[in-house]
């Protein structure tokens, strides 16, 4: 239940006042990670009023605010979100639909029963494997996903027919869409996909469909790209421009030296890269994507080598102006 009663406006707006001379940014590395401690201290030490929880949605005990954990699920992307409204996001499951990989280790310590979002970026084993074990145990309110048929593989088939067997609402997002992730404050916009089917076999051509998403919330935004290579990059820079300007960028395609071109970086401009990887034959992540990230200054996390991930924005701040557009 929730123990902090709603602060009263004007507790709530001095709060605002101090929370807007401080950064609102608050980071939790679950692992190693230096150079956040600078932003650690930053964290006011204020009673934390909790955002109202809607009737039907799935209670937490998550700190308020948005809480998202870039996970070490080996080579594969899996992003968990705690929304300030109380729900849940997950962007891919990563590569395991074992009840005791990372995935399901991580939701059973949540005592996650119900996911109201899930998001397949697209259709490659180390992103939508995992989905198979998140449809198969959890419950799913919400699917978004493109229309991308990966040709070389049957696991995108039998995804999509367990997706339907369950009568899950399902979405094709477009360019250019919003979407709703429920009252909370929550911006979530579409910037890349393939709402039209598609058909392929050729990676590069799969990567090029990821769902991508920008999550703003407060003065915070963060951008997750899935396996976009450098031909998705340079279409949303042409389209979107300094739209896709964000605090935190989930860097595309594990690091590959096919993404995160110079153009598109210099572009979002992050100030936090994060990188899903893990034991691979591909040569990920490449140390030239990594210069490239570096060059904007970004600090960049590894979940190979510094675990799960968190990143955090409180939710006590009123809502201010988007910055530095
Ligand atoms: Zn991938």
């Amino acid at each position: 239940m929730n123990k902090n009663p709603p602060a009263s406006t004007a507790r709530k707006a001095a709060v605002s006042a101090v929370i807007l001379f401080l950064s609102v940014f608050r980071f939790s590395p679950a692992a190693s990670a230096q150079s956040l401690d600078q932003l650690n201290n930053s964290v006011p030490a204020v009673e934390i009023p909790l955002a109202p929880v809607p009737g039907n949605a799935t209670l937490y005990t998550a700190a308020p605010g948005l809480n998202v954990y870039f996970l070490s699920v080996g080579q594969g992307d899996s992003i968990y979100l705690e929304l300030p409204n109380g729900q849940n996001a997950l962007i891919d499951g990563g590569p395991s639909k074992s009840a005791t990989g990372a995935l399901a280790q991580f939701l059973s310590q949540k005592k996650v029963s119900k996911i109201d979002y899930v998001v397949l970026t697209h259709p490659h084993a180390d992103h939508y494997k995992g989905l198979q074990y998140v449809f198969s145990a959890i419950t799913v309110g919400n699917f978004y996903d493109t229309r991308m048929d990966n040709t070389a593989a049957t696991g995108d088939e039998a995804l999509r027919s367990q997706v339907k067997a369950l009568g899950v609402n399902t979405f094709y997002p477009a360019p250019g869409d919003d979407i709703s992730w429920g009252p909370g404050g929550l911006g979530v916009k579409v910037f890349n996909s393939c709402p039209e089917p598609v058909q392929s076999s050729d990676g590069s051509i799969i990567n090029n469909c990821s769902l991508t998403i920008k999550v703003t919330y407060q003065n915070a935004s963060m951008l997750f790209v899935g396996d976009d290579q450098s031909d998705a990059e340079a279409r949303m820079v042409a389209r979107f421009g300094a739209e896709l300007k964000s605090d935190v960028l989930k860097v595309g395609h594990h690091g590959s030296p096919y993404s995160s071109s110079q153009a598109f970086l210099e572009t979002v401009m992050p100030k936090k890269a994060f990188i899903e990887v893990g034991k691979n034959n591909y040569g990920h992540p490449a140390q030239s994507s990594i210069d490239r990230i570096k060059a904007v200054g970004a600090s960049v996390f590894r979940s190979d080598l510094d675990g799960t991930q968190e990143f955090s924005v409180d939710g006590l701040s009123e809502p201010v102006e988007p910055s530095e557009d």
